[in-house]
């Protein structure tokens, strides 16, 4: 079966999406059109799937990247999300354990804090039991002085201990694209910079496809589907206009930002949970080489497609990192780099966005035009379980034609499969000792599984023929290269310094050196332009000021 992964293939897969009828249209490449597509190809509908940008280039890499119960969502008494969302994490850690890691959380407990010390052990309790954590997983409480063996960077006084709790880490765009893939395994056809510019009707006004722009060659063209879905995220509400069916219930746009910190200014030993002087909760996790800090969760009205981060958002996040942790003394210098996402939540009148609910809502409009919003990364599976119920359902009542149930709780992800984390360990070893002869680390060996999981084994044979003409990081982001233009889509640079190997936010000082090779790389393989080229790199340059220098909000677009 083609799965019109590679990038040499876009011409035919274009020509697919223009002849066949589909059974489901996706519009939206973010981890929920992404779950969708992968549950209804199972199933055995004809998918096409249609991202205007990149995959995972909105709100599914600008997120902490947990794979969570939502600890929070209990304060808040939304059992059923941390029910549903705590059950999901392992069943997804389970799908792909070398990119969807346990990790333990700790919880300092401070005098006066959000969580007091009963209350936290009994929430934690009930969150164990609720997410069905594994007895040897469960949370533990600690006293003071194991609170700080644990964290040593925990030195306030008024400390009174800490709750040590089962969480999972994932990268988001790198989950995302791994469901693409294993939807297009399935069958479905997935296709960036493909945008749903209007829709198409049949005579009865029902929705029957859409008009899609390709940003790449400019051309347009319809694609034809007996159901749509809209998985449009923070746009959601900008296609329901489109389609003349923005009506009720509205989208409303939560800012939050990250930040990226080198792991030697901030040298925790563990992801913490934090309170902050205004009463939030803040994470800090460390990564590889970096610790990530964050978040914010203010309004944003600002231009959609292009979210960054504020001078005031950084400051807010460096006082609360500060706050919890008095000897890093952490200034805007030390940050280097970030990302800011949007929350697509659904409106509640009255709340602020802290209080509005998480929870996902489907929006059917009456001319057919099916559309979620809302939601968690953490629960884009039982999301898209909904959906492709609800499609399966139509079709059973209006056409008479059935699909089976749902089967992605056992599909087993790209990168796979792994019988748990310590098969993935051993890989890692495995593939550290084959880069050792190859001048490359272990670290490089962690980055490459949690990135690629097994398929990095078939980096080594490229990165060989690289090594005579390259030095080894250089030959190893043109193996990494390679393997993105043929299995991942990739056509920018963008794709592959941002979503594809997460440089962009995780290891920013590493794509100067080997960004000529890379440029050079795709220059010759898509044979661009010199404009092309030009634009590229102002592309790339554009992200980089983006995501590490930053202006007050006066002068940015965004309303807090
Ligand atoms: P998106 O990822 O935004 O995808 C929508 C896609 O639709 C975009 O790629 C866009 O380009 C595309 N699109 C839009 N219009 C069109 C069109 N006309 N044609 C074609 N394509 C179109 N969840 C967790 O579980 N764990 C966390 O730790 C977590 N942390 C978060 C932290 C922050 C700061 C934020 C903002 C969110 C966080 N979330 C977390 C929530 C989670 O990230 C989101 O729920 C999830 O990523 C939303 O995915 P999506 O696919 O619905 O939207």
């Amino acid at each position: 079966m083609t799965t019109y992964l590679s990038a040499n293939q876009r011409s035919e897969a274009i020509q697919q999406l223009r002849a066949t009828h589909f059974d489901l249209l996706v519009i939206g490449g973010g981890i929920t059109g992404a779950g969708i597509a992968i549950d209804a190809a199972t199933r055995g509908m004809r998918v096409a799937l249609v991202e205007k940008n990149d995959f995972a280039s909105g709100t599914s890499s600008k997120s902490t990247k947990l794979v969570h119960g939502g600890l929070r969502y209990l304060k808040q008494m939304e059992i059923q999300l941390v029910r549903e969302v705590g059950t999901e994490r392992a069943i997804v850690h389970h799908l792909a354990p070398h990119l969807v890691r346990a990790e333990k959380m700790l919880l300092p407990l401070i005098q006066g804090g959000t969580y007091g010390k009963t209350a936290t052990s009994l929430g934690l309790m009930v969150y164990d039991l609720l997410a069905k954590v594994l007895p040897e997983d469960r949370r533990k409480m600690l006293n003071v002085e194991a609170t700080k063996s644990a964290e040593p960077l925990l030195v306030r006084n008024d400390l009174t201990g800490g709750g040590l709790y089962a969480e999972y880490r994932t990268d988001d765009a790198r989950l995302t694209m791994e469901l693409i893939k294993t939807a297009a395994k399935h069958g479905a056809l997935a296709l960036n910079y493909i945008e749903a510019t209007s829709f198409q009707y049949d005579q009865e006004g029902k929705v029957q496809g859409i008009t899609a722009k390709d940003h790449l060659s400019e051309q347009t063209f319809s694609i034809a589907a007996d159901y749509t879905v809209s998985a449009a995220g923070p746009w959601v509400d900008e296609l329901r206009d489109i389609n003349q069916s923005l009506q009720g219930k509205h989208l409303f746009h939560s800012k939050g930002v990250h930040i990226v910190v080198p792991h030697q200014r901030l040298p925790l030993q563990q992801s913490v949970y934090f309170d902050v002087p205004d009463g939030r909760m803040m994470f800090a996790i460390p990564r590889n080489r970096v610790t990530y800090l964050g978040t914010t969760d203010t309004e944003y009205k600002g231009d959609l497609d292009r979210v960054v981060a504020n001078v005031e958002d950084v400051e807010y996040i460096l006082k609360g990192v500060n706050s919890m942790f008095p000897t890093a003394h952490l200034t805007k210098d030390d940050v280097e780099s970030s990302w800011a996402g949007l929350r697509p939540l659904i409106h509640e009148e009255g709340k602020s966005p802290s209080e509005m609910s998480r929870k996902d809502e489907i929006f059917e409009a009456e001319n057919g035009l099916i559309s979620i919003a809302g939601g968690k990364l953490t629960g884009y599976r039982k999301m898209a379980e909904r959906i492709v119920d609800l499609v399966a359902r139509k079709y059973r009542k209006q056409q008479q034609r059935s699909f089976g149930p749902c089967k992605t709780a056992e599909t087993v992800l790209t990168g796979g499969p792994f019988e748990d984390q310590r098969a993935v360990f051993q890989f890692e070893d495995q593939l550290a000792e084959a880069l050792d002869h190859r001048g490359l680390g272990h670290d490089h060996a962690r980055y490459l599984v949690s990135n690629y999981g097994k398929q990095s084994q078939e980096l080594l044979p490229s990165i060989d023929q690289h090594l005579s003409e390259h030095k080894p990081e250089e030959a190893m982001a043109l193996a990494e290269w390679e393997h993105c233009i043929r299995h991942e889509l990739c056509f920018t640079l963008l794709d592959f310094f941002n979503r594809r190997t997460g440089r962009l936010y995780f290891d920013l000082p590493s794509i100067d050196p080997c960004r000529r090779v890379i440029v050079q790389a795709f220059s010759n393989h898509f044979n661009w332009s010199p404009e092309r080229q030009q634009a590229e790199e102002l592309a790339l340059d554009q992200a980089i000021q983006d995501c590490s220098e930053f202006l007050p909000l006066a002068l940015a677009s965004d309303t807090k």
